[in-house]
């Protein structure tokens, strides 16, 4: 699927960066463009894509604090400079735009959905979002904007694809130092994911069409990433278990949003040399994918891949009804109600230090 991304906020400019990578190394050319928006001009620098600062004239360049409100306002007041420089990207060869942003900060979060509907209002192809979620150990504030974020992201964008902060990082590794980590797994799923329609030079044509990751995403909402990957054998016939094992951890340990198995619709893609794939493995895991997400649309396909594993790449579309969002947004207003206690305590200290009678210090 040939993409344009934008990476918007920091975490949006470094998981951009991490699938030009991979994309790159790879050799799959699907990704044919890439922009970095901001609103922090530090964040901006290490970037080696085209980059455009926001809100100059509001927070010169220095950011907008996690405030995510300023964040879609001063995405909304450069929108049209943002969209410019788009313009030239987002060619007739172009089949998605995929905006990229860590939903609980400022810039990423406010500006996503900005600029998500701006896309759907001029272009024609889908607009899809590529969002992580904060973990459980990020603050309250991370929690509130990642909520807002979401639910407009979700009503922006034709799906939203998630990742969730806690997915992938170890135990006794923080967030932060498991960054580094996490982008990589985004990078091999969507990477893979992306160039799942395209063919591969020398090692002949893909038979999952694009057309088919489209479809997946149609019901909208949101969508999760699940992947997994084994030694193969040369034999096909001894790959039946490898194949159906690979799936299973793909969809049950390997997903972006730990425990969203129900959706509305599923593509399944088998990655790997093609004389080794077994048809009897995909057949099963294919059944396997249908009743687990409890979804009559499964789709299926073949990813010839030069190497001597077999990989399972399992998209979901339409999980926002799975425990795992609900738990997010319950987690998320929770939040708010704690934002909102915390603000009504510090009024009322302010009320309290108010008291004339007695003189302060200094
Ligand atoms: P912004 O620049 O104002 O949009 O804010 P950030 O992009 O820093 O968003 C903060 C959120 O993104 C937090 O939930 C962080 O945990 C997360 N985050 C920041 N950097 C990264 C990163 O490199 N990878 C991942 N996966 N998440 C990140």
């Amino acid at each position: 699927m040939k993409t344009v991304l934008v990476g918007v906020g920091q975490a949006g400019g470094k998981v951009t960066s991490a699938l030009v990578d991979f994309d790159h190394e790879m050799g799959f050319g699907s990704i044919i463009g890439a922009l970095g928006v901001n609103s922090a001009k530090a964040d901006l620098q290490p970037l080696q894509f085209d980059t455009v600062l926001v809100g100059q004239d509001r927070v010169k360049g220095h950011g907008v604090g996690g405030d995510n409100e300023l964040g879609a306002e001063v995405m909304q007041g450069d929108a049209r400079e943002v969209m410019g420089e788009l313009s030239g990207r987002i060619t007739a060869e172009a089949e998605a735009i995929v905006v990229v942003a860590g939903l609980g900060g400022g810039t990423g979060s406010g500006g996503a959905p900005v600029l998500a509907k701006e896309l759907k209002r001029v272009y024609d192809v889908p607009v899809y979002a590529l969002g992580i979620l904060p973990g459980r150990g990020e603050g309250t504030m991370y929690q509130v904007n990642a909520g807002r974020s979401l639910k407009t992201l979700a009503r922006e964008a034709d799906s939203v694809l998630l990742v969730d902060n806690d997915a992938w990082h170890s135990s006794g590794e923080s967030v932060e130092e498991g960054f580094g980590s996490i982008n990589a797994n985004i990078a091999r799923r969507v990477g893979l994911l992306l160039a799942a329609g395209e063919a591969v030079e020398g090692v002949g044509e893909s038979v999952v069409d694009t057309s088919e990751v489209i479809n997946t995403l149609r019901s909208g909402g949101i969508s999760a990433l699940g992947y997994a990957s084994a030694e193969a054998s040369e034999d096909p016939d001894e790959n039946i278990n490898v194949v159906t094992s690979v799936t299973r951890n793909a969809l049950l340990t390997g997903t972006s949003l730990p425990n969203a198995v129900e959706a509305d619709s599923a593509l399944l893609v088998v990655a790997g040399e093609p004389e080794t794939i077994s048809r009897k493995g995909v057949e099963r895991a294919r059944k396997w994918v249908e009743e687990e997400t409890g979804s009559m649309q499964v789709r299926g396909g073949d990813f010839p891949l030069e190497s001597g594993r077999l990989a399972s790449l399992v998209l979901l579309g339409g999980v926002e009804r799975s425990g795992r969002v609900e738990e997010f947004m319950e987690r998320a207003a929770a939040a708010v109600e704690e934002a909102d206690e915390q603000e009504a305590t510090r009024d009322s200290e302010e009320k309290l230090f108010q008291n004339d009678d007695l003189d302060g210090l200094i």
